[in-house]
C-alpha cells in the first residue's frame, strides 16, 4: 500500500454500510458514506428489527465495546413468543424461518432495536464523513483506484468503493454483474401504533406482553411489543406496538402484477378486508393503526450471490444478497459482511496481505455466510406459503 490512509468510500447508509464505517474508522481508515436520502429519516424503512448473536458481535467487532453497550441499552425488553391462530388460539408451531432458532431458545437473546434509533446510534462519531443527498451518477476504476462522480458536486477518489445501498443496489447491477433481487410473490405490510394508542383501542395485556406469531392460511402476522428503558445510555423511542403482515400477494386481494395499493387509508382498508373474520383483538389493532405508519412492500429475493471479478469495487448486504424480512436475517447478515470485510481490510493495514487478496478473501466468505442465510431464509418463505390456504 501506499503510505496515504487506506480511503474506503461505502455507498448506503444503512445498517449495513454504517457498521462498516464505524470498523473502518476505528482501524483508522478515511471513510466516506455517501448517502442517497436527503436524511436518516427520509422515509419508512421498517420499525423493528432483531439483531441476533452473529449480529451482536458484529456490532461489538466494529463498534467497540462502549458503544455496542450503549446501542444494547437502547434495545426494549425482551418477551416471551407465543404462537396463535387468527381466532388467536395458542397453535404449537412457530414462523418456519425462526423455528431452528427457537428449539435451540436463540431468539430469547435477539435484540430488538428501533431501527431509527440503531442507525442515529450508528451515526454517531461519523458525522464528518456520511454525506446525504448524493446521487451517484456513474464510477470509473482504473484498477487501482476509484473516481466517484456524482449529479451534483465535484468527484470523489477512493482505493476501494464498497456498495452498501440495498436492494436492488444500483452499484452491484452496474458494476458487479448483479441481477435485481427477485419478486418473490409475497408481501409484507406494517405498521406500528404508540402503546398509549394500544391501550386506548382497548387491547389486552397479553398482545402488549408477548411477542405474537399468528398464522393463517398462508399469511403471519408478528406483532411485537417495543418497550424501552427509559434509563438507558441511549436517548430511548416512545414504547410502541410494532406488527408486520406477509404472505403471498393474493391474499392481500391483489391479482399478480396488480399495482399495489399506496396510501394509508386504502392500506387500511386492506387489512379490513384480511382481518374480516379474525379475533376482534387483531381487527381493533389493525383500526387503531395510524395509516401514515402503514407501509406496504414487495418481498424480494436474490436467486444466487452473483459472481464477480474481484477489484476494487465491491458490496455487502442487501445490495448483494436481499432476503425475506420473515427470516429476520438480511441485517444480521449485512453486519456479519462489515465485520468480514474490517477484519480483511486491518490485515492490509498491517502489511500482512493485498488489498486485492484482502477483497477476495472477504468476497468468499460472504458467498459462504450470506449464501446460507439465502437458503435459510428461501426454506423458511417455502414452508410459510405451503401451510393450507
Ligand atoms: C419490515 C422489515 C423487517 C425486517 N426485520 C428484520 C429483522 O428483524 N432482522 C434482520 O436481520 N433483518 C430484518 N429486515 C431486513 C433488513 O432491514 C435489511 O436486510 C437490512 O436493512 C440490510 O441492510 P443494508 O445496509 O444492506 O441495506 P439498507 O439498510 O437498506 O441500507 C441501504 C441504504 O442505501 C441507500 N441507498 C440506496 N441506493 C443508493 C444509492 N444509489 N446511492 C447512495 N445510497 C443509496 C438507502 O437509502 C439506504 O439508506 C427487515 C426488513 C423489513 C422491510
Amino acid at each position: 500500500m501506499s503510505d496515504h490512509p487506506l480511503h474506503v468510500a461505502i455507498l448506503g447508509a444503512g445498517l449495513g454500510g454504517l457498521c462498516l464505517a464505524q470498523g473502518l474508522q476505528a482501524l483508522g481508515c478515511r471513510v466516506s458514506v455517501f448517502e442517497r436520502d436527503a436524511a436518516l429519516d427520509s422515509r419508512p424503512q421498517g420499525y423493528r428489527i432483531r439483531i441476533n448473536q452473529s449480529g451482536q458481535a458484529a456490532l461489538a467487532a466494529c463498534l467497540g465495546t462502549a458503544a455496542t453497550a450503549a446501542l444494547a441499552s437502547a434495545r426494549a425488553s425482551t418477551t416471551p413468543l407465543r404462537s396463535f391462530d387468527a381466532g388467536l388460539q395458542a397453535l404449537d408451531k412457530h414462523l418456519p424461518a425462526w423455528s431452528d432458532r427457537l428449539v435451540q431458545g436463540r431468539v430469547d437473546h435477539d435484540w430488538k432495536m428501533d431501527r431509527q434509533a440503531m442507525r442515529r446510534a450508528m451515526l454517531q462519531g461519523l458525522e464528518s464523513c456520511v454525506q446525504f443527498g448524493m446521487q451517484l451518477a456513474s464510477v470509473q476504476s482504473d484498477g487501482a483506484s476509484v473516481t466517484l462522480n456524482f449529479a451534483h458536486g465535484p468527484s470523489q477518489r477512493c482505493d476501494l468503493l464498497v456498495g452498501a445501498d440495498g436492494v436492488n443496489s444500483w452499484l452491484a447491477s452496474h458494476y458487479l454483474a448483479s441481477a435485481p433481487a427477485q419478486d418473490t410473490g409475497a408481501l409484507c405490510l406494517y405498521g406500528r401504533l404508540s402503546l398509549a394508542q394500544a391501550q386506548q383501542a382497548g387491547l389486552a395485556a397479553p398482545l402488549l406482553q408477548a411477542t405474537h406469531a399468528i398464522f393463517e392460511r398462508q399469511l403471519a402476522l408478528i406483532i411485537d411489543p417495543m418497550q424501552f428503558d427509559a434509563t438507558g445510555l441511549m436517548p430511548s423511542p416512545e414504547n410502541y406496538l410494532y406488527w408486520a403482515l406477509i404472505g403471498q400477494r393474493h391474499r392481500f386481494g391483489l391479482a399478480p402484477g396488480a399495482p399495489l395499493p399506496q396510501g394509508g387509508a386504502t392500506l387500511s382498508l386492506c387489512c379490513a378486508a384480511i382481518a374480516a373474520d379474525w379475533a376482534p383483538e387483531l381487527r381493533a389493532l389493525f383500526a387503531a393503526t395510524p395509516v401514515q405508519s402503514q407501509a406496504l412492500m414487495t418481498v424480494r429475493q436474490t436467486a444466487r450471490i452473483a459472481s464477480w471479478p474481484t477489484g476494487r469495487i465491491t458490496a455487502l448486504g442487501d445490495a448483494v444478497h436481499a432476503m425475506s424480512p420473515a427470516s429476520g436475517l438480511g441485517c444480521n447478515t449485512a453486519l456479519r459482511d462489515a465485520q468480514l470485510l474490517c477484519q480483511q481490510l486491518q490485515q492490509v493495514l498491517a502489511g500482512q496481505c493485498s488489498l486485492e487478496t484482502a477483497i477476495q478473501h472477504y468476497e468468499s466468505a460472504m458467498r459462504v455466510h450470506a449464501g446460507a442465510a439465502l437458503q435459510s431464509s428461501l426454506e423458511g418463505s417455502t414452508a410459510l406459503y405451503a401451510m393450507p390456504a
